[in-house]
């Protein structure tokens, strides 16, 4: 019989987080790389609809884990609830995305198995039969992982007995490329045994976020300025830059975190993700949850100092040197030819 692999999804008040897509995606290209069957998984309470829509994508099974217990997300109830299911369905391999909501459960759920966890990977290959990407001999699929903030990757196998547990990070794969099914998937409820004695926590108010006062994803150019700024005071720079441009001023999480530009001109999968003509990325290393917020743009310009910087991969346009001779030689020209 053909493995199985099993994704899950998740929601949050019903509606799905996007990364499930990607994560299902990772699925649906490992079941085909695998010739394995793939099934979703979603829990929750009242989660009909978006059990229904990610039945629609291309899946052999989907499976609605509810349970009165379920309605608010605790790392108790999910581990236990996911753990009765994967003994049900014993799948070679468990995917999962990695949201905060998971890294809090999945390494309970993965050692109730006393299974490890390869968590956060960008990808995986899978060598041909009778052959190992890493050198054995096992033909196991072999998932890729960042070391040193991705400034190189490891190739993780897992090994020993299935189940194996991994989260793939923001960005990994690309949601929109989900493929639908000729037909919806066969839909089941699993039979979830919960006791409010297992549950340990208690969920408290739903966290809010800010209300965004500034809208980038209207933008049609966007200076966005990384680390390689340095400190605070050289942000005026950037932002007359993008004044003389026309454009809006964003930033890689890093500056947002330190508070010199508000949450709100973050640009990546914890930020915002934006589309604009022209992307102008000033001291940014390129790190995939910042790529995965502007990869989108119609054309990019990199600044860096380091030539091997992974932003110029996604970039049109790079120069490489150093932001604090290449910004004012820009607002010179820019200023320049406003005036002739
Ligand atoms: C769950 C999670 C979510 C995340 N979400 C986001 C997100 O939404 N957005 C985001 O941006 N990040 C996000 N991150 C962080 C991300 O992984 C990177 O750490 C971050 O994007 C790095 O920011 P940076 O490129 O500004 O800094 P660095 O990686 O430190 O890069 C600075 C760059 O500046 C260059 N540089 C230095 N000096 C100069 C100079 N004088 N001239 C030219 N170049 C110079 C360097 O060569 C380097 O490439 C997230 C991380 C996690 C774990």
């Amino acid at each position: 019989m053909a493995d199985t692999i099993l994704v899950i999804a998740e929601q949050r008040q019903g509606k799905l987080h996007p990364q499930s897509w990607e994560t299902l995606v990772a699925g649906q290209q490992l079941a085909e790389a695998r010739k394995a069957r793939l099934i979703g998984a979603l829990a929750g309470k009242g989660i009909t609809g978006p059990t229904e829509e990610f039945a629609a994508k291309k899946l052999d099974e989907m499976w609605g884990v509810e349970h009165n217990l379920l309605e608010h997300y605790t790392p108790d109830g999910y581990a236990a609830a996911f753990r009765q299911l994967v003994e049900q369905l014993r799948p070679v391999l468990v995917l999962l995305p990695h949201t905060y909501q998971v890294r809090d459960f999945a390494p309970k759920l993965a050692a109730s198995f006393r299974r490890g966890l390869i968590s956060d990977c960008v990808g995986f290959s899978q060598p041909a039969p009778g052959g190992s990407a890493s050198g054995g001999d096992g033909g196991q699929t072999v998932f890729i992982r960042q070391m040193f903030q991705g400034k190189t990757n490891a190739d993780v196998e897992p090994v020993g007995a299935p189940p194996h547990f991994i989260t793939f990070q923001a960005g990994a794969f690309r949601g929109d490329q989900v493929k639908s099914g000729d037909q919806k998937a066969e839909v089941r409820r699993a039979e979830i045994k919960l006791d409010s004695g297992q549950i340990r926590t208690q969920p408290g108010e739903l966290f809010r976020e800010a209300k965004q006062a500034v809208d980038l994803t209207q933008a049609e150019i966007i200076v966005s300025v990384g680390r390689g700024i340095k400190a605070p005071e050289n942000i005026e720079m950037a932002k007359k830059l993008a004044g003389l441009l026309g454009g809006e001023l964003a930033a890689s999480r890093p500056i947002c975190d330190e508070g010199w530009l508000p949450m709100e001109r973050q640009i990546g999968s914890s930020g915002q993700t934006v589309a604009p003509k022209l992307y102008l990325a000033l001291g940014i290393s390129g790190a995939i949850q910042h790529v995965v917020g502007m990869k989108g743009s119609r054309t990019v310009v990199a600044i860096n100092k380091d030539a091997h910087a992974p932003i110029f991969e996604v970039a049109d346009y790079g120069i490489v040197g150093d932001l604090f001779e290449v910004v004012p030689a820009l607002i010179e020209a820019l200023e320049k030819g406003s005036t002739s």
